[in-house]
């Protein structure tokens, strides 16, 4: 069961917005998501979950970027350092040797790059060295031997160190959502890439949440035709996305958002005209079972 349930955010970085919008024209999604100043490139967060259970386990949902880029990497991301992720656990009283699970939703940089960092000799070290790390095994395979269109994403810096710590370990890809531990089912979706998983949870009061990671990375993605053009089967995530929608509609669910930079999520909503919107937004999300808030 799970007792406690924290949005932790890892940091920022920027991400050109006709990238992350796709068939988008520029001239809509700039009103929609405004970029930086004098650029086309928007800032984006990276939104990372803790959970505890009532058997002890702390699990962490995806790790942002961290910190190992170099000045070249960190120009064309810009990412904000130091980032935020161990100080914003240690924030809700965690340590990095006390999460005993992560999850990697996939293996793209922006979600598994602050699972391990330089030592002062350059060597990688995990970022939470007791924890077991989990991806799907089919995603695992596709991002070692990825195609030229996502190479860029699966960077041998954030693999390497996870295959050689002897503590990864596979999920399976299944067609219907299964359960992983108590209170979590998994979903496997194919658009964004190859196998990414998606925690579904229900919270001991009865309030269930979605974990939405490069399905629906910001609100603004939403709106069907607003896929990513990083995806690599977009017709896939179109079929995804409104799977999920219809399923959140029915059943009431909360969905939490990775990437927008400005909510953290909120209740899906369709107004009589069919368009899609989040209510009753929050800028974190937190559930703790002893307090019932
Ligand atoms: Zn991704």
């Amino acid at each position: 069961m799970i007792t406690k349930l924290t949005t932790v955010l890892a940091g920022t970085l920027e991400l050109d917005g006709g990238a992350m919008f796709g068939v988008v024209p520029q001239s809509v999604w700039r009103r929609v998501y405004p970029p930086e100043e004098g650029s086309n490139r928007c800032t984006w967060a990276m939104r990372c979950l803790l959970i505890e259970t009532d058997d002890g386990r702390k699990i962490l949902v995806d790790t942002g970027i961290g910190e190992k880029g170099d000045a070249r990497f960190r120009k064309h991301f810009n990412p904000s350092i130091p980032q935020e992720l161990v100080s914003g656990l240690a924030a809700v009283m965690t340590w990095p040797e006390e999460i005993t699970d992560v999850l990697f939703t996939h293996l793209h940089f922006d979600h598994v790059g602050g699972a391990s960092y330089l030592d002062e000799t350059g060597k990688a070290q995990l970022t939470f060295p007791n924890a077991t790390h989990w991806v799907c095994g089919k995603h695992w395979s596709w991002a070692n031997k990825p195609n030229a269109r996502e190479a860029a994403s699966f960077l041998p810096a954030n693999l390497n160190p996870l295959e050689q710590s002897g503590k990864l370990r596979f999920l399976p890809d299944q067609d219907s959502d299964f359960d992983w531990v108590s209170g979590i089912r998994l979903r496997t979706v194919y658009g964004h890439t190859e196998a990414m998983q998606l925690p579904l949870i229900d919270l001991p009061d009865g309030r269930k949440l979605v974990y939405c990671a490069d399905l629906i990375p910001s609100a603004a993605h939403l709106s069907l035709p607003w896929v990513m053009a990083f995806d690599v089967r977009p017709l896939h995530t179109l079929a995804e996305k409104e799977r999920l929608i219809e399923h959140a509609l029915a059943g009431d669910w909360t969905l939490l958002l990775e990437h927008d930079a400005r909510v953290a999520g909120g209740k899906l909503i369709k107004d009589e005209r069919g368009r899609l919107s989040l209510d009753g937004t929050f800028g974190t999300f937190s559930y703790d079972h002893l307090t019932g808030h």
